[in-house]
């Protein structure tokens, strides 16, 4: 073996944009150190695959070494942390093309943008950028690479201290890999812990897990044997004839950072325009954070096994429940993330995998209605933010949408069943917000829905607020608040042994008019209630205002609009106002009695008087006439 003179060693300087982007790395507080060793495995795993590739056409290539393995060798002692690979490897003249220039498109973009931001929003977008090789100096103020070609004899060493010129030289053969590369990282004093195996391992864990070649972890100087932290296989590329149920829940135990199992577990492989592989899950029980404003989508994306990011917001926000990976075939490895978020690629994986978890839960609400309705237990009222959040799809998730209602003891409901027992002149869906579905259910507002058998959606959701106001309507039918507006329910016939109240008469209508009167501005409108059965009375809101509940909502968050006056209904056949129709008291107590209906129905709905204090005193007035 000789060593070629050709080669002798050589300092160089580093090409502009290539010192620009280590005086970054070097001199920004970069968020996220860790990613340099996601970086280095990752070119590590390349080399592997490249040479995987070639050994298709030259098997010889892999020599008496066939397993692709990376091994990363700590030395606490020395400062040192070394990623070696037995992949494809580099010539003297491919490190001086590759390490030394920047040749990533996608780095090129990334100084463009930098260059076009200034100060601390360039420093930000480092952190969202993958970073490659050059990352190593994030931590190291020396870096050596030793690498040799597969089916080459010569070997040679790249090193710089990052600070401007890089040397390529010969290397030692002896020294030198048999086949692939050794980076060889000299810590810097605030860099230690990258030294420490349990930080190390549990950071390619976290981040390289999934890569497809096996990762060693030994230390320097020790007797143990190197420590498998990664299989390389990659289960979702698997077939699922080859995956068993216990593969796919240690995955998702591991993927997911969770303790429970899949509720539904989503494995399939998108071909066509674009070629992606989908691992997801749906939890079998609800995580804490469900609802935290700023929680995130938890889908991982991948490329062609290389974890990318968990940022692509591959699923809308009301899927934010469901967590997994996309594996994407065609989008280029190196791509920075935002230009990912902007990829048509992205784009049609997105639509792609969203569309399918919804069919996929379609399929398992008509199959195994149980199930699914575990899931709705769980994650409805995250899925119902997608009714106001996505309209393309409002009308799959109606579909999708569960409800319990007057008529359904307990049990969920779907639109598809409601729609299909809906009573004689019935034109809308009916439905009563508010906080506890026992209290909804006994509101009085529903009496004259339950007298006419008129099944009402119990909606105990904040987000049933919002999406009931948002002018959807299921199969032609609209949505319609039993709290808001006239009820016109006249049409619908009375429920057997219930009976028609008796006509309202002279006599009510007088006092009807003279309540109007007296509370004035307190209400916008005094009536005839077609919805009450047995309470005397109930407030609604008008027609065209917002519905009471959202009104109360967004009064408690002090988001509110002035509070619409609400609308008093009063029963005809309750005895109470048959007895105040035909009264002949004087006005000032019917003006007491009138304020008393309104603050009694204020009452009923869990509100306060408008005034406890004049309320007090109508009370006590009434009392002292009734003891005479
Ligand atoms: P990228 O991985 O996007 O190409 P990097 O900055 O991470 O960019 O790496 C630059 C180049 O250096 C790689 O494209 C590859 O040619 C070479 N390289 C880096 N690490 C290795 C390695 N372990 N084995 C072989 N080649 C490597
Ligand atoms: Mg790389």
């Amino acid at each position: 073996m000789t060593t070629d003179s050709a080669i002798a060693p050589e300092t160089r300087a580093f090409e502009a944009d290539v010192s620009k982007l280590l005086h970054m790395m070097v001199h920004s507080v970069y968020s996220d150190r860790d990613v340099f060793l996601r970086e280095l495995i990752s070119n590590a795993a390349d080399a592997c695959e490249k040479l995987r590739y070639e050994a298709i056409a030259e098997p010889l290539l892999l020599g008496e070494d066939p397993q692709p393995r990376i091994t990363v060798t700590l030395d606490k002692e020395a400062g040192t942390l070394t990623i070696a690979d037995n992949g494809i490897g580099m010539t003297a003249a491919d490190m001086g093309e590759t390490l030394g220039t920047i040749a990533r498109s996608g780095t090129k973009a990334f100084m463009d943008r930098l260059s076009a931001e200034k100060g601390t929003e360039g420093q930000q977008l480092i952190g969202q950028f993958g970073v490659g090789f050059y990352s190593a100096f994030m931590v190291a103020d020396k870096v050596e690479v030793v690498s040799r070609r597969a089916g080459e004899t010569q070997a040679a060493t790249w090193s710089s201290d990052g600070l401007g010129t890089y040397t390529i030289a010969p290397a030692d053969p002896a020294q030198a890999p048999t086949r692939g590369t050794r980076v060889t990282l000299h810590l810097l004093e605030d860099a230690a812990t990258y030294a420490e195996r349990y930080n190390i391992e549990r950071i390619v864990k976290a981040q390289s897990g999934h890569v497809p070649v096996p990762i060693f972890i030994e230390e320097a100087g020790s007797e143990e044997e190197a420590a498998q932290v990664a299989d390389g296989a990659a289960l979702w590329t698997k077939s699922r004839s080859e995956i068993s149920e216990e593969d796919y829940i240690d995955f998702y135990r591991s993927a997911a950072g969770q303790f429970d199992k899949p509720a539904l577990t989503l494995h399939y492989r998108a071909e066509g325009r674009h070629e992606y592989s989908v691992l997801t899950f749906i939890p079998e029980s609800k995580p804490f954070d469900l609802f935290d404003a700023d929680r995130g989508g938890r889908i991982k994306l991948y490329v062609r096994r290389v974890f990318i990011t968990d940022e692509a917001e591959i699923l809308p926000r009301y899927l934010r429940f469901v967590r997994g990976l996309v594996d994407s075939a065609d989008l280029p490895l190196n791509m920075s993330r935002e230009m990912i978020q902007d990829s048509p690629v992205l784009a049609a994986i997105q639509k792609g995998v969203s569309n399918r978890v919804l069919s996929e839960l379609e399929k398992l609400a008509a199959a195994e209605p149980e199930r699914y309705q575990a899931i709705w237990d769980n994650f409805g009222s995250v899925l119902k933010e997608g009714l106001y959040e996505d309209f393309a799809r409002r009308e799959t998730l109606l579909g999708l949408a569960r409800f319990k209602t007057t008529a359904s003891e307990g049990q969920w409901r779907s639109l598809e069943d409601y729609v299909g027992s809906l009573k004689e002149n019935q034109t809308a869906i009916f439905y009563a917000v508010g906080n506890d579905i026992e209290r909804i259910a006994n509101s009085p507002q529903l009496e004259g829905f339950k007298a006419r058998g008129i099944e009402v959606l119990l909606l105990p959701d904040q987000v049933d607020s919002f999406w009931t106001t948002m002018g959807a309507d299921y199969k032609g039918k609209p949505f319609k608040s039993v709290t808001q507006g006239a009820a016109d329910l006249s049409l619908i016939p009375l429920a057997q042994g219930s009976s028609e109240p008796e006509d309202i008469g002279e006599d009510l209508a007088g006092f009807i008019a003279f309540a109007k009167e007296a509370l004035g501005d307190q209400v916008s409108d005094v009536r005839v209630s077609d919805r009450l059965t047995t309470s005397a009375v109930c407030i609604v809101a008008p027609d065209n205002a917002m519905d009471l509940q959202l009104e109360k909502m967004l009064a408690s968050a002090g988001r509110a609009p002035e509070r619409a006056k609400p609308v008093l209904e009063v029963n005809a056949g309750h005895a109470l106002i048959a007895k105040l129709a035909r009264t002949d008291a004087g006005a000032d107590e019917r003006r007491d009695l009138a304020f008393l209906l309104l603050d009694e129905a204020r009452i009923a709905e869990g509100e306060a008087p408008a005034d406890p204090r004049a309320f007090a005193q109508r009370l006590e007035r009434l009392m002292t006439r009734t003891l005479g």
